[in-house]
């Protein structure tokens, strides 16, 4: 039992731990002691704390990471109550590190400012987010770490370290996505961008098409994407425009909306997932009527309504970067390796493109990017088909999300990032003691 005498309980910043599982039921951690920071202060002490009884510190999010990357059977450290907009200069924006994106609209609105690209979702922590790298799609855009500019964290030692354009600038392509690595955020400054509105264009396509025009495609659209369905030839692409904030709205109904994301996209989708389990034949032809389904729609709205949907239907993914100008053969590959193996996979294949940018670990780090995401439905065993794209990835040079699944180590991952043994050396620098390790760092880092 760890002794939880100290004045943070009186406080109730400290309580005895508990059961925790990520979002998509692939991880589960009994964390010793759960803290709730709402203040630097009390991020301080709970780190002091930790360090006092010999247990290791994790920040956590909202969980929504694949890996185990925020698991810890030490200090539970949540930082949510640390949120909201602290600081405005212009385009740039200080926020509390809990805030969650689903908070962004109402802050940033009223600035008449937006995050310049978003990913599938808006459940995630700006911390957690940024911290593994989380991105949308736009050959012209980097992930969200991409935009941050300044940052505070409480590092190991108990010191408050302030990186930004003045103060420890050459640490920010580190910190900006350091995998909970480097010290726990308090705040982040992320460059916004004024608000926009999104035209959505989303409709079936000819796979062959698509995998074709790929470079084209990429280059003459703001965001675009696509989902390839197994057993189908049939892909659904989806391009957004952007568009001036004072252009005409065409936002989807609240009924069509809710008919569209929930019903059909979650609801109905849930319940052919589970009659796909049962009966497996059954799997290519119901993917090929979720195709003719799910498809053929345009609307405009503010972009944090056209970028993120809402998920509720649990699955498990990996998703890997590779060099964008091997995403068409690497799709050919996985769908021929699904048609050798016999695979019924009822989940799509989702496939993105990002600018490269300069951050340490950043999985576009250097290079143009697309992303190729494999999922199962979280009830399912992912690991056959995971290992299996897996291996094609590697051959592309491929480099895993940080919250995605994936079985690489840190031996193997050094060489695929040209500034790894930098960003290991400032982990050694700020945790030489490694009092924010968990097994997962441990494993992609080293010890
Ligand atoms: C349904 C779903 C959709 C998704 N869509 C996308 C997508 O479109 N694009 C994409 O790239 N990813 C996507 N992801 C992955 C997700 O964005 C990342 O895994 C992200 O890290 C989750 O954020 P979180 O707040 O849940 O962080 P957590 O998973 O809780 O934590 C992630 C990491 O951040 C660290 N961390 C958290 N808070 C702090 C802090 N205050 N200081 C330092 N470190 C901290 C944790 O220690 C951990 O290392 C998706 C995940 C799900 C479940």
């Amino acid at each position: 039992m760890t002794d939880l005498r100290s004045p943070l309980v009186r406080a109730g910043v400290l309580e005895p731990g508990g059961r925790w599982r990520n979002w998509g039921r692939s991880e589960s951690a009994s964390p010793a002691v759960i803290a709730r920071a709402t203040e630097v202060d009390e991020v301080i002490e709970t780190v002091a704390f930790a360090r006092d009884r010999g247990l290791t510190v994790k920040p956590i999010g909202a969980g929504h990471s694949f890996t185990a990357i925020a698991a810890t059977d030490g200090v539970q450290l949540d930082i949510s109550a640390i949120d909201g907009v602290l600081a405005v200069d212009g385009n740039l924006v200080t926020l509390g590190a809990g805030t969650n994106l689903y908070q962004l609209p109402a802050l940033l609105e009223p600035l008449g400012l937006a995050l310049a690209n978003m990913g599938d979702i808006d459940r995630q922590t700006i911390a957690g987010a940024t911290s593994t790298g989380t991105h949308g799609t736009g050959s012209a855009f980097g992930g969200l770490a991409t935009q941050i500019r300044a940052a505070t964290l409480v590092t190991a030692d108990g010191g408050v370290l302030r990186v930004s354009a003045d103060e420890n600038p050459e640490l920010l392509p580190a910190v900006a996505l350091g995998l909970g690595a480097l010290g726990v955020l308090v705040d982040v400054t992320i460059e916004c961008v004024p608000a926009f509105l999104l035209h959505a264009l989303e409709k079936p396509e000819a796979i062959d098409a698509v995998l074709a025009d790929w470079g084209d495609r990429i280059a003459a659209s703001d965001h675009f994407e696509f989902y390839v369905w197994p057993h189908t030839d049939t892909v659904l692409t989806k391009t957004n425009t952007r568009l001036p904030i004072d252009g005409e709205r065409d936002p989807l109904g609240g009924f069509q909306r809710w008919f569209d994301d929930d019903f059909m996209a979650n609801g109905v989708y849930r319940a052919t997932l589970n009659l796909g389990r049962l009966i497996p034949p059954i799997i290519p032809p119901l993917n090929r009527l979720s195709v003719r389904l799910t498809g053929d729609r345009q609307f405009t709205d503010v972009s944090p309504k056209v970028f993120t949907t809402h998920r509720s239907v649990r699955f498990k993914e990996m998703e890997y970067a590779l060099p964008v100008e091997h995403v068409p053969a690497a799709v050919e590959r996985i769908r021929q390796l699904i048609a050798d193996r016999g695979w019924r996979i009822s989940f799509p294949i989702e496939v993105r493109a990002s600018a490269a940018d300069d951050l340490w670990l950043s999985t576009a780090s250097g290079r143009a990017t697309g992303y190729i995401a494999v999922h199962r439905y979280f009830r399912d065993d992912p690991a056959e088909y995971f290992e299996g794209v897996e291996a094609i990835m590697r051959e592309f040079d491929g480099r895993p999300h940080w919250g995605k699944m994936h079985n690489r180590t840190a031996a193997d991952l050094a060489p695929a990032y040209p500034r790894f043994a930098d960003f290991v050396a400032v982990r050694d620098r700020l945790d030489p003691d490694r009092l924010l390790a968990n097994p997962y760092l441990s494993r992609v880092l080293g010890l």
